[in-house]
């Protein structure tokens, strides 16, 4: 059984690592968001154990954009009491489980190997807004049945901001979600994506799916 652990507290991070390798888990352990992003999206693991106050992404950052990766591997999420986040954003942002620090070990262990046994949820393969749809697992949209072809790159954007539907999304985020938090070019290029996306899933049907919010980002809505 392989865990992921990201966390930037040492001390902690080595308690849980050594605890959990006792217990017979091969360990991995990132010390910060963008590594641990990383880690979870390019390398197989059971589950992950994520803590929200990271450098680089924070835990929240982190899961949703493995989620909109399309990566399910069950993730426990490790909560402050006191923190600006509460349990209920960790469930909305496709956490699995939750842990509040300070914590037993004991119930750590207990909850990682529920969340294994569970496995990762049986999640949709395909999401709809109106009548586009969008089938992560085969790479297909189509619009009332018609289907489209995408590049690799427009379909990413798709399926992000199909996941944020209805949600007024910024160009500095898809830049970060589409392209790489790393991307350091023009924000322009996001414009200039959009502007493809939308000549092959609005124009040829006569919709607008996707409003532009003036000087705040776009928006996808059912038409
Ligand atoms: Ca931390």
């Amino acid at each position: 059984m392989k865990v992921l652990v990201v966390e930037d507290e040492e001390a902690l991070a080595d308690v849980v690592r050594r605890g959990l390798v006792q217990e017979g888990f091969t360990v991995d352990v990132y010390g910060n968001g963008v590594d641990g992003l990383w880690a979870a999206s390019e390398l197989p693991y059971d589950v992950i154990v994520l803590d929200i106050m990271l450098p680089g992404l924070n835990g929240y950052q982190v899961v949703e954009q493995l989620r909109a990766r399309n990566v399910w591997t069950p993730v426990l999420m490790l909560t402050a009491k006191d923190g600006e986040y509460d349990q209920t954003d960790a469930f909305d942002l496709g956490a699995d489980d939750y842990l509040t620090k300070p914590f037993s070990f004991l119930i750590l262990v207990a909850r990682l190997r529920a969340l294994i046994r569970r496995g990762a949820p049986e999640r949709p393969a395909t999401m709809s807004v109106g009548d586009l749809t969008l089938d992560t697992a085969r790479r297909r949209v189509a619009r009332a049945g018609t289907e489209i072809t995408l590049t690799p790159k427009e379909f990413t954007l798709l399926n992000y901001l199909m996941h944020r539907r209805d949600q007024v999304v910024t160009k500095t985020e898809i830049l970060e979600h589409v392209w790489d938090t790393a991307f350091e070019g023009d924000v322009n290029i996001v414009e200039v994506y959009v502007g493809y996306l939308r000549k092959k899933i609005d124009t040829p049907f006569d919709r607008r799916t996707i409003e532009t919010v003036r000087g705040v980002g776009y928006r996808l809505l059912a038409t």
